[in-house]
């Protein structure tokens, strides 16, 4: 009897899209948040958690959540962290300098691990490398994918420019430096996945901030 054999090297981007909430400093918003699943057919990695842990799952489909990797602690990208925690066993990652962001909507759980700049991420035979990019959150970091020709940018880079700065905890000189410095730095043609709305490119947004 035939046995088959998925290929190797598989590793892909699934996307999804859930609609919620986001709050900070006494105002509430309506916003649609990406979701991001990297990995092949086993194991993935999830990058953050917004709104709606079945939407998640449903991206995820039967595959091992090997971690759940927030790109900052604003509550939209936060908010089921724990609850999908739970479902998959799977460990929280999370840049410390956001833990005052952090603990606005989670008082009684933490994180299990700390990012940090450079940190590599392996996961489906692909590699992802943390970028410490503050200034839309003080620990906000993208996660580039070479193999991939990919940067996920959180709210750090959006399509048509830097993500918003105008709340606690933000700073827009810092976050103009961050693009520049880092994500300027990776190749024109990189796919930019954002943490709401289209994708974009670096070289697109290389044209947007000057
Ligand atoms: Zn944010």
């Amino acid at each position: 009897m035939a046995v088959s054999h998925h290929a190797a090297g598989g590793a892909r981007v699934d996307h999804g899209v859930v609609a919620g909430t986001f709050s900070l400093d006494g105002e509430t918003h309506d916003v649609d948040n990406n979701i991001w699943v990297v990995g092949d057919d086993s194991e993935v990695i999830v990058i953050d958690a917004p709104h709606d842990v079945d939407a998640i799952l449903g991206v995820v489909g039967d595959r091992r959540v090997k971690a759940i990797v927030c790109t900052h602690a604003h509550d939209d990208h936060v908010r089921v962290a724990p609850e999908l925690r739970k479902r998959t066993s799977a460990p929280i990652l999370l840049h410390p300098d956001d833990r005052p962001l952090w603990e606005l909507t989670h008082v009684d759980e933490l994180w299990d691990v700390d990012l940090s700049d450079g940190q590599e991420i392996a996961v489906g035979g692909t590699t992802l490398t943390v970028l410490h990019t503050p200034g839309h959150a003080p620990g906000a970091v993208c996660l580039h994918a070479p193999e991939l020709g990919v940067v996920f940018t959180g709210d750090t880079l959006f399509n048509g420019g830097p993500g918003a700065t105008g709340r606690s905890f933000s700073d827009r000189p810092t976050i103009e430096a961050s693009i520049k410095a880092r994500l300027f730095a990776l190749p024109g043609d990189t796919v930019v996945h954002t943490g709401h709305g289209d994708d974009t490119t670096i070289a697109a947004e290389m044209t947007n901030l000057t």
